[in-house]
């Protein structure tokens, strides 16, 4: 078998929260415990919701509880050019379209709900002439989006066999927005692609973007990588962690923990160790084994809340 390469791969619009912390800790062990190599990718492409200073921060961040990586930053606003020539690749293919919808008329036209909840696009643009095209583009920029047909399935790591209908499940999702900004599900798949990626870990809510991805790899003829999904870590009240105030972010737990205390509660709650100790993640690599990672969503016991 070939180098296991991992990833971390967070978006830096704001301190690190715990589920990001959640995923680069499983990240990391799964991929030391195999001896392989992990990259550092900052998914930064939204001007108006990251930012190089966050990004900066999380590095520091993720130094500070010993996750360490070795090759990157990538900042993925440097990268354009590169998510250009893929989405040209899927242009000569005759694979996207400009779609002038806005979201208010999504909504209004009331589409049946995606999988995770987006919009599962009706393809109000699909079958637009260029003649129709370049009278609406008058007025204002188009997005633009993927044809997608077909099933994707795989085998998820944690979560088992999965198989999606792409025009059921999915839709045709966006590649570049109207805005000129890349779309996650395209700079995801080139980047995991060009980086020689072999596993990615990550939330389970992201498990539905998977069949998405997968698409693009087939179309883009890039290698696929093995998907491991992991459970979302849950506020008090049942919801998923999110940047809200009463949530525990690293930022206060820091003040009141060491680095191993946080490392050690994060290790407890992933089945890798009986209790909450402090400990180093290098420490944990020996134990590691994704059969002790639980597949329930986690509830964050009352302690990590000051
Ligand atoms: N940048 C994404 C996030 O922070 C994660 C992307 C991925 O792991 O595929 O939610």
């Amino acid at each position: 078998m070939g180098e296991v390469v991992g990833r971390f791969a967070p978006s830096p619009s704001g301190r690190m929260h715990l589920g990001n912390l959640f995923s680069c800790l499983l990240s990391w062990l799964s991929v030391r415990s195999q001896g392989g190599r992990v990259i550092l990718r900052m998914e930064d492409l939204d001007p108006q919701r990251t930012s190089r200073t966050h990004g900066e921060q999380m590095m520091r961040d993720l130094e500070s509880l010993g996750l360490s990586w070795d090759q990157g930053p990538c900042w993925q606003s440097e990268r354009g050019e590169y998510y250009q020539q893929c989405l040209d690749r899927l242009k000569d293919q005759g694979l996207v379209y400009k779609c002038f919808c806005t979201r208010a008329e999504l909504h209004a036209a009331n589409a049946p709900h995606a999988e995770d909840g987006d919009y599962l696009y009706p393809g109000t643009c699909r079958e637009l002439t260029e003649e129709q095209a370049a009278r609406l583009e008058i007025r204002r920029p188009p997005a633009l989006r993927l044809k997608a047909a077909g099933r994707e399935g795989f085998v998820d790591g944690h979560y088992g066999p999965q198989s999606y209908d792409l025009a059921k499940d999915c839709g045709d999702f966006i590649l570049r927005r109207s805005d000129g900004v890349f779309a996650y599900q395209l700079a995801v798949t080139a980047d995991d692609g060009a980086m020689g990626v072999t596993e990615v870990v990550r939330g389970r809510d992201l498990l539905s973007s998977t069949p998405r991805q997968l698409c693009l790899y087939r179309m883009l003829g890039l290698p696929r990588p093995a998907f491991i999904h992991i459970p979302m870590l849950l506020a008090q009240d049942g919801r998923r962690l999110s940047k809200r105030e009463r949530d525990v972010s690293l930022e206060e737990l820091q003040t009141r923990l060491s680095p191993q205390e946080i490392v050690g509660r994060l290790a407890c709650l992933a089945g890798q160790l009986d209790r909450p100790e402090p400990v180093k993640p290098q420490e944990l690599v020996p134990l590691f084994s994704w059969e002790k990672v639980p597949r329930e969503d986690i509830l964050l016991p009352e302690s990590w809340f000051a």
